[in-house]
């Protein structure tokens, strides 16, 4: 199990492999807006877990585990996006998805699959869905 923030660095870390090109710890502290010596610390709990290999001042490399997860965790993070997408969410959706990811199971997350699948599916039932959302607009919900 990783941390929150652990699972943030390999999910960029990850995105990071998708370009070609090395993997360098100044890319990763870039993109994640953080220090040098947190992605170091980072990168190697990281290398421990087995995600990755890494000697210093050399580049970063996934291991199968690694990329497997990597993948899994992109993948959350977009699924979420959609899915606030598709309930008509008027909240900020990456920092809404990049929030709660970490906190959802899988099984949530599979069912949060199925109804961004369904809608994708099925075009008329999402139009139903966003006119009944107009017709609800700046109504008392709750
Ligand atoms: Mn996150």
């Amino acid at each position: 199990m990783l941390t929150p923030s652990l699972e943030d660095y390999l999910e960029e870390i990850y995105r990071l492999s998708l370009d070609p090109g090395f993997i360098r710890i100044t890319d990763v502290a870039k993109r994640l807006d953080v220090s040098l010596p947190s992605v170091n610390k980072a990168v190697k709990i990281l290398s421990e877990k087995g995600y990755l290999n890494y000697l210093p001042y050399r580049n970063i490399n996934l291991t199968e585990k690694g990329k497997k997860t990597g993948q899994f965790l992109v993948y959350r993070n977009q699924m979420i996006q959609n899915f606030l997408q598709v309930i008509g969410s008027k909240a900020d959706k990456v920092a809404e998805a990049e929030a709660i990811e970490h906190y959802l199971s899988r099984e949530t997350i599979n069912a949060i699959t199925t109804v961004v699948k369904f809608f994708e599916e099925n075009p008329a039932i999402q139009e139903k869905l966003i006119e009944y959302q107009k017709e609800k607009e700046g109504e008392e919900l709750l």
